[in-house]
């Protein structure tokens, strides 16, 4: 049995590998821009992994199976990690994790921010046809720290590094992976028609990120009204969605007491709103809406 899952999850990187790219993100340039927030997690949940205490005589492999099953069937995604992703990694510039303890601490990570999530969250995604892979890496050369992209035949994939605000990227490339579904299943525009009203009314996305200014945004300008949760989510509009989900996800009760009657505060209730209409296994008082209860 393990045999034969291995070869369909080989064969499932060679399909991802062959037809690959046609859109990427890249979180690299957030992790020096954004404001950084520090974690305040009130949610009560029951981790579907038992504890797990290191010692010398663990067996590495075995324990990294059990984890990566459990949540592969829980969360309804594919995990690949170590030489099996060489390929896909050298493509997408990031570097193989070879050490197995942070593997297994990462997936511990993941399976910490993903429990977040409703469950069936993900199944409603591959019931349409289209599957959501995460790929545990070392590091991206171009210094990035995560990356969402999907490819033509309908791989959502994620890739993630081990990095220091690894949950903020996760949930960053997440909500990418929900907008892919977004736009493939549903009419995105009309959900995001009034997206453009939360901007200035000259703004502009701009993807050359070195004529971003700090105007508007989130700690960076105390004059002017609060529109961007960060430098980077002035990019592009998927971007500044994903920023927003994201500081959603991470932010702490002094941060949500800043956006109060913002637009960031309109876009936080577009996004939540959107998700709710297009997701059935979303329902009230979700994780994303902490901010809510200023
Ligand atoms: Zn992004």
């Amino acid at each position: 049995m393990t045999t034969t899952k291995k070869s369909n999850k080989e064969f499932s990187v060679t399909v991802n590998l062959i037809i690959f790219l046609t859109l990427i993100c890249l979180v690299g340039i957030t992790r020096l821009l954004i404001v950084h927030i520090s974690d305040k997690n009130t949610f009560e949940n029951v981790s579907i992994i038992a504890e797990i205490n290191y010692d010398s005589n663990m067996d590495l492999d075995k324990t990294l199976s059990k984890v990566e099953n459990t949540m592969e069937k829980h969360y309804d995604i594919d995990i690949y990690y170590g030489d099996m992703i060489q390929e896909i990694a050298t493509i997408v510039q990031a570097n193989v994790l070879q050490d197995k303890i942070t593997t297994l601490s990462i997936m511990q990570n993941l399976n910490n921010e993903f429990q977040k999530y409703p469950e069936g969250l993900i199944k409603e995604i591959q019931d349409k046809g289209y599957k959501v892979s995460v790929y545990i890496v070392d590091s991206f050369n171009n210094g990035n720290v995560a990356l969402a992209n999907r490819t033509s035949n309908g791989y959502f994939n994620i890739f993630l590094s081990d990095a220091s605000d690894f949950a903020k990227a996760f949930h960053h490339e997440l909500y990418h992976i929900l907008e892919y579904y977004i736009k493939l299943e549903y009419d995105i525009e009309l959900a995001y028609i009034n997206w453009d009203k939360y901007n200035p009314s000259d703004f502009k996305y701009e993807q050359d990120v070195t004529k971003l200014t700090y105007n508007n945004v989130y700690g960076l300008d105390s004059q002017r009204e609060l529109c961007f949760v960060s430098l980077y989510s002035k990019f592009s509009e998927s971007e500044d969605r994903a920023e927003v989900f994201s500081s959603m996800m991470v932010s702490n009760e002094n941060y949500k007491k800043n956006y109060k009657a913002s637009n960031i505060l309109n876009k936080m209730n577009n996004i939540t709103q959107v998700l709710d209409d297009v997701f059935a296994s979303i329902k009230s008082n979700m994780y994303w809406e902490r901010y809510k209860n200023i």
